[in-house]
């Protein structure tokens, strides 16, 4: 198979054309418009084997991940996906590993609407790089700055699950096979939370998707904010199997566990309905986690109101 077979059998033929991609994968360029008076919402995220999956992961699950990673900033920005790049080194051309890769890339692709429209493909230690267009009008995207003094916390979903999986598989944690598998779910199949993100314009103030750990990316919405918070531990969603662990765990993997790829929000107070409206519609539950305010730093708090301490380390590629 050469390498334009390989594109062709396995990229370009797998997704029928669309009217705003007139010139698709193939040429030097692709060619899209984006709807009339829409910005661009533009962001790449990449997948290294024995980096951010172990080697031998399960290709369909990869495909999966490497276009939900990039969905989920999208969600984070409140941007409608319209279209990604796609650039893979392959250490070998194994058709059995291409189908099941590309199969689970375009079942979630489709799911959103998004079509592939290019990339490049080379030999080199299996890498995934992807980077997705989306739309949104000028005035909505959900910006890391936008955050308010005096605005509500918002999670969606429940967290942790995927940081107690990857316990489970480095030998950190024992954990029955279920737990294992249902955790690991979490961690290799994660729901971009496109819909909420969406709904959530005009609504909400700030956003981020939580890639690193709760703290560590709330810090970067303070930081661009100007602003502190407060956070609520344990108004935090635990996971459904990290919730058998002890409190403990739970509060460190929920604050700094990553993998989560939900969505940590602000909106004003007086957007409480409409915060749980949006939610409804995109059929993703939300919770009320904490407030910005003008005191700089990050203050956690447990139900009692007292501060909480913890030694929390978000995810840095060049730390750990
Ligand atoms: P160039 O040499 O101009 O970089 P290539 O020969 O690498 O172009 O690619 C040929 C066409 O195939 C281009 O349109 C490119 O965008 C597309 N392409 C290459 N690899 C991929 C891929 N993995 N997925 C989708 N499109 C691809
Ligand atoms: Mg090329």
């Amino acid at each position: 198979m050469t390498e334009f077979e390989l594109i062709r059998r396995y990229f370009t033929e797998r997704q029928p054309p669309q009217a705003y991609v007139p010139l698709g994968i193939g040429d030097d360029c692709a060619l899209m418009s984006a709807r009339a008076g829409m910005q661009l919402a533009v962001s790449s995220d990449m997948l290294v084997e024995g980096r951010h999956f172990f080697a031998g992961a399960d290709a369909r699950m990869l495909g999966h991940k490497a276009l939900a990673v990039n969905l989920s900033d999208l969600a984070a920005m409140g941007a409608e996906p319209r279209a990604f790049t796609l650039a893979l080194a392959l250490p070998e051309a194994r058709e059995d590993w291409l189908q099941e890769f590309s199969q689970g890339l375009f079942d979630l692709a489709q799911r959103h609407g998004c079509q592939l429209i290019g990339g490049d493909t080379t030999r080199g230690p299996l890498t995934i790089s992807i980077t997705v267009l989306g739309e949104v009008a000028p005035a909505l995207a959900l910006r890391r700055d936008a955050g308010r003094p005096g605005d509500d916390l918002w999670v969606s979903g429940e967290l942790g699950d995927a940081r107690l999986a990857l316990a489970g598989y480095l030998q950190q944690q024992v954990l029955p096979a279920s737990e294992q598998e249902q955790s690991g779910m979490r961690m290799h199949m994660p729901l971009p939370r496109v819909q909420l993100g969406l709904a959530l314009r005009g609504i909400a103030h700030a956003a981020i998707d939580i890639s690193d750990g709760l703290a560590g990316d709330l810090k970067h919405v303070l930081h661009r904010s100007g602003l502190g918070a407060t956070l609520w531990c344990d108004s935090i969603p635990v996971g459904a199997v990290l919730a058998k662990q002890d409190r403990r765990l739970q509060r460190e993997f929920c604050l700094s566990g990553g993998d989560d790829y939900e969505l940590c929000f602000s909106a004003p107070a007086a957007h409480r309905a409409a915060v749980l409206a949006a939610a409804q519609q995109a059929a993703t539950p939300v919770s009320r986690i904490g407030y910005l305010e003008t005191t700089p730093g990050l203050r956690i708090v447990d139900a009692q109101d007292q501060l909480q301490f913890f030694q929390l380390s978000s995810f840095d590629h060049f730390i750990s």
